[in-house]
């Protein structure tokens, strides 16, 4: 790894546009932390930034483990002291269903994930964020979390929070070197929407490839907006 490389934690990495982002932000000159459950996927994704280039240490962890996310950032003091870029992209969609028939796990699953998991983050990874010359945080948000639209309350609710947590911390970060900012990517051809929209045509939705500039953009030293939420395809028009 290169000594001035800048350090990037990418969660939700073995797929979809965690994996797009890991690459791109590799190819960028980062050292990668890639984190999600399976280990077939973060290898795939680390074949991938090394094919770019980059290098990778791998984290397999499930993120409702919250004990892990504290001794992660622990391991990421003791090896670096500071963490530059945190693209906080994990997520899950639950079930699409009327509220009064929200399977009573996959509420506590999109709470634990969605929610919890990057409050817990936050916690453990903010010293290491104020240690970095300038440390970047993205969190990411949905349309759904401003505009609710029925049978997607559960996942709606818990991206309004994660918009509510995010816009919190930028504002307690406005005095320090840290910018913490959301996206919304908008439709994107990824496992969870072909969840989400099992009957649309895949190929009329942007790739994770097509966004992973601008996350490259919003996780980079030059970025100062502090506390926006950025929508892929306002940004992609005026690109
Ligand atoms: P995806 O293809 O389903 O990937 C989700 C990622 O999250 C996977 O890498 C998965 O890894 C990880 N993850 C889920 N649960 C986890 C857990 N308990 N512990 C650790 N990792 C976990 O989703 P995507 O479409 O790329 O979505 C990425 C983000 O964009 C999400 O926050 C999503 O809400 C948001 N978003 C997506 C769209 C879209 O159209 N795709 C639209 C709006 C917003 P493992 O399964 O290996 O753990």
């Amino acid at each position: 790894m290169n000594a001035s490389a800048r350090i990037a934690l990418v969660t939700g990495a073995s797929r979809g546009i965690g994996r797009a982002a890991a690459v791109a932000l590799a190819a960028a000159g980062h050292h990668m932390v890639l984190v999600a459950r399976t280990v077939g996927g973060l290898e795939e994704t680390d074949d991938l930034v090394r094919a770019a280039g980059g290098s990778a240490t791998l984290v397999p962890l499930d993120l409702k483990d919250f004990a892990a996310l504290d001794r992660l950032g622990a391991s990421l003091f003791e090896r670096w002291g500071r963490l530059d870029a945190f693209f906080a992209n994990a997520g899950v969609l639950g079930a699409l269903s009327p509220l009064a028939h929200l399977d009573p796990k996959l509420l506590d699953e999109l709470v634990a994930v969605n929610i919890t998991a990057n409050a817990r983050l936050i916690r453990s990874l903010d010293p290491l964020l104020r240690a970095s010359e300038a440390g970047r945080v993205l969190f990411m948000s949905s349309s759904v979390a401003r505009k609710p639209r029925a049978f997607w309350g559960g996942y709606a609710m818990s991206k309004a929070a994660l918009e509510s947590l995010t816009l919190t911390y930028a504002a307690e970060c406005a005095s320090t070197n840290v910018r913490v900012n959301l996206l919304n990517p908008g439709g994107t051809r990824t496992a969870m929407r072909a969840k989400a929209m099992p009957g649309e045509d895949p190929s009329i939705l942007p790739t994770p490839e097509d966004m992973a500039p601008l996350i490259v953009q919003m996780l980079s030293a030059g970025w100062e907006k502090n506390g926006e939420l950025v929508n892929y395809r306002e940004w992609q028009k005026t690109d």
